[in-house]
């Protein structure tokens, strides 16, 4: 299927519809690759009673009627991967190798839901009188609303509606406006397996008006959201008028520490993959990076050689690491950062400017003698800048870590058993990688504590947004 069009158009009820309104470009050339239609309340609210009128059926399937759909969505999606990453590439930048693993990690989560959903158990539970018995039923909450992000355009979609449909709820999505095709392909993939009518629809356009029906509609009952902290409190507040299931995952500032027992080399290899991957916009990306005194000028010249190794540039050409910054505003960002640690003493080793190859390029930048009065130490970059604090001991960096109000991913590296297990458990996260910078996998429950959101999304615990409890005492017996 080389050459395959994908739709542009949003999906409701089972129809695609809308106007070439609202243009996508590619952040590295900066062409436009397609116009979206721009969608407000009443298309919303079309999308919300699709979702509504699709439920009953969807819910009262087997289990194991859904898991096969979605088990022939998954094979759809890695039988087209080359060109789902091609499409990932285009809107997003990310280099082409991350976008086939993304599109393989997005699948993943739709196969594990497949499989999971054919184990959502019940209970039965000692009774309190002896005529009766309790038991315990899950069952899906109803119609999701689901609103991501354009740093993962295929595994934020998949991680939240891969759950959803698998155990009988049905979906309006709003994927970012930056990159909604890679959601259409998906949506389209979706429906090409067998997902009903109305089951799974998309709308694109006017994030607030959108937000504002999903969140204030009454059949709405669950809304799910990755994206900035700012826009998950708006959507917070916004959901307390119908009290519905929330689930968050927010921005991050993660610690990467390298403790002096730690294996340097892997620690700096470790580094590299957690603060560089997808140019640093992710929300576990090492954020803050915490080494040891004595072992601080070795770690900073190490990671720093590696970090310059990396190659800048269109996601297309081979050999490219970091693609570029999703636009304009993120390279400035990314700036002010620098100009900031410069002016309160920070060193910058390597980088510290835009790429000469223009547009929203940026060099891989390190920056040593980093302090905590830095915006760096304070906001999340969200790109490529890696500042490197220095610590005396344990209690010192635990406290320096946990001195934010996120709490997504932390990294360490440390060899000492004890230290390992103190550390794991001082930490204020939702996640914790020892010995590892990188912890994705749909296997695990992913989410944050504190600011960084609620609810996990991923593993047997991915499900919970998704399911109702419901107590059923039978008594007269
Ligand atoms: P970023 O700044 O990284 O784009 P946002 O939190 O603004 O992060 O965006 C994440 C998602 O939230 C996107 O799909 C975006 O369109 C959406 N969004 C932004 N503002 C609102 C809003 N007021 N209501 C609903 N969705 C919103």
């Amino acid at each position: 299927m080389a050459g395959r069009v994908w739709p542009a158009q949003c999906l409701i009820g089972g129809e695609w519809v809308g106007n070439a309104d609202s243009p996508v470009f590619n952040p590295s050339t900066g062409a436009e690759i397609a116009r979206v239609p721009n969608f407000g309340q009443k298309e919303t609210e079309q999308a919300v009673a699709a979702a509504r009128n699709a439920f009953p059926g969807w819910s009262r399937l087997l289990a194991k009627e859904r898991a096969a759909i979605l088990r022939r969505w998954h094979d759809l999606v890695i039988q087209h991967v080359d060109q789902l990453g091609v499409l990932l590439t285009t809107e997003q930048g990310k280099p082409l190798a991350e976008a086939k693993a993304e599109i393989l990690y997005a699948a993943s989560y739709i196969e594990f839901y497949a499989e999971e959903c054919k184990r959502v158990h019940g209970e039965t539970l000692p009774t309190h009188i002896s005529d009766g018995r309790i038991i315990v039923l899950r069952q899906p909450v109803g119609v999701v609303a689901a609103i991501t992000p354009w740093n993962f355009p295929a595994a934020m979609v998949t991680r939240k509606i891969a759950p959803a449909l698998a155990v009988g709820c049905t979906v309006v999505l709003k994927p970012a406006p930056e990159t909604p095709l890679t959601a259409f392909a998906l949506a389209e993939l979706a429906e090409l397996a067998g997902v009903p009518a109305g089951v799974l629809n998309l709308v694109t356009g006017d994030a607030v008006a959108i937000g504002q029906v999903l969140c204030a509609s009454h059949d709405v009952r669950t809304l799910t959201f990755t994206g900035s902290t700012a826009i998950g409190k708006l959507l917070m507040a916004q959901c307390a008028p119908t009290v519905k299931r929330l689930g968050l995952e927010l921005g991050g500032n993660a610690p990467f520490i390298v403790f002096d027992d730690a294996d340097l080399d892997a620690a700096v290899d470790g580094a590299i993959l957690s603060k560089f991957r997808n140019a640093g916009q992710t929300c576990v990306c090492a954020n803050r990076i915490f080494v040891q005194t004595s072992i601080y000028d070795e770690f900073v010249r190490k990671f720093a050689e590696k970090a310059s190794g990396l190659m800048v540039g269109d996601g297309f050409s081979t050999a490219v690491a970091i693609g570029p910054l999703i636009n304009d505003a993120a390279a400035s960002k990314v700036e002010a950062h620098i100009a900031d640690a410069i002016r309160k003493g920070g060193t910058v080793i390597t980088g510290g400017r835009r790429h000469a190859i223009g547009g929203n390029f940026f060099c891989p930048t390190v920056v040593a003698n980093a302090t905590v009065q830095m915006l760096v130490a304070q906001e999340e970059t969200f790109g490529p800048l890696a500042p490197i604090f220095r610590f005396e001991d344990e209690n010192e960096v635990t406290a320096l870590a946990n001195a934010t109000h996120s709490g997504l991913a932390a990294y360490f590296y440390a060899r000492d058993l004890g230290r390992v297990w103190r550390v794991a458990e001082a930490l204020e996260y939702g996640m914790v990688a020892i010995n590892s910078g990188r912890l994705s996998t749909e296997l695990a429950p992913f989410g944050g504590v504190k600011e960084s959101g609620l609810g996990r999304e991923g593993s047997r615990h991915g499900l919970d947004e998704y399911l109702d409890t419901k107590y059923l005492l039978m008594a007269g017996l």
